[in-house]
């Protein structure tokens, strides 16, 4: 197929150098030129607007970093709705919130052209593996005949309903992850400075009713477990910036459709503040340590 690509940053660059092994042939857009002749240098074509990343496709993929980015790059005078011709489908795989996920939905069918919005979860590694999760919302002929392409980037390939619930799911999830991982950090520093070992604390923990990923999968006390970015100065991972996004999406959702979202909220000001403390770049298990280095 011929794809335009839309943000060749950590996750766009590898997914779209996935489609291009899996045989399909890629024209690339991004305001940064370097990301641009990297993808180049690995066979796809280049292009120097979203508009003209589009305007010959048969398929357009975006991967950009919020809200009025994807905005911008669909509705903007040089985007994609500028350039693409009717009836070409369209995915958004940023990580936006669900309402302007509808909006651009709304006009890009306006304009002819269907619309999924396609979030993923597995980092950087499941981009280049090519093990991503795609939650994908739009409608079921939509999901049909994205779905084959999603596999040339991901393993896992969920259709969660109609527009905007893909981003639903994603932030959902990304609330509780947020929420699970602030929990286990204050009960494992709780315990360790009651005098419990981290080690045997977790070991309860995970075979008991308190058992969650962030207890069990990615503990945040240093020493538990190997391979986890508490192993190694919380770095690599997923970015605490980057969960105090989704969770600011997450209550900001809830906001507008009023719904209580209490300890969302407390969560996004825990790693609005880690943040502002200059650990935003730390992976989020780091979270921790604005327990630890208050005891
Ligand atoms: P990134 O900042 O590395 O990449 C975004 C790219 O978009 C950059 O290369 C940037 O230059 C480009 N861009 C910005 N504005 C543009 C415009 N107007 N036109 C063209 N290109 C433009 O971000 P990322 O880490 O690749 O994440 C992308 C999305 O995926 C985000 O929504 C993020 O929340 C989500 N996500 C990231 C991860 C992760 O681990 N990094 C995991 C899951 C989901």
């Amino acid at each position: 197929m011929k794809i335009g690509f839309v943000g060749l940053g950590h996750m766009g660059a590898p997914m779209a150098r996935n489609l291009l092994k899996a045989g399909h042939s890629l024209v690339v857009y991004d305001v940064v030129q370097r990301n641009v002749d990297a993808l180049k240098a690995a066979g796809a074509g280049a292009a120097n607007s979203a508009a003209r990343a589009a305007d010959d496709a048969e398929l357009v993929v975006t991967m950009l970093p919020s809200s009025p980015h994807v905005k911008t790059v669909y509705l903007g005078n040089d985007g994609v709705l500028a350039g693409v011709a009717p009836g070409v489908t369209l995915i958004d795989s940023s990580t936006i919130d669900p309402h302007t996920a509808r909006e651009v939905a709304v006009l890009a069918a306006e304009h002819g052209n269907p619309m999924a919005d396609a979030p993923v979860s597995g980092g950087t590694g499941g981009a280049e593996a090519g093990t991503l999760t795609f939650m994908v919302g739009g409608d079921a002929g939509v999901f049909e005949k994205i779905a084959p392409v999603l596999r040339h980037m991901g393993k896992n390939i969920v259709h969660c309903g109609e527009s905007g619930t893909g981003q639903v799911a994603k932030i959902c999830n990304n609330l509780l992850l947020g929420i699970t991982m602030i929990g286990v950090s204050e009960a494992m520093n709780l315990g360790t400075a009651l005098g419990i070992d981290a080690k045997v604390l977790a070991g309860i923990i995970n075979t008991s009713s308190g058992r969650c990923w962030s207890s069990d999968t990615y503990n945040p006390y240093p020493g538990v477990m190997e391979n986890v970015p508490a192993a190694r100065g919380y770095t690599g991972g997923f970015g605490a910036d980057l969960m105090l996004k989704d969770l600011g999406l997450a209550v900001d959702a809830a906001k507008l459709s009023k719904q209580p979202a209490m300890l969302g909220a407390l969560a996004q000001q825990l790693y609005q503040l880690f943040s502002a403390q200059g650990a935003g770049g730390q992976d989020f298990s780091a979270i921790i340590n604005l327990y630890r280095h208050q005891s």
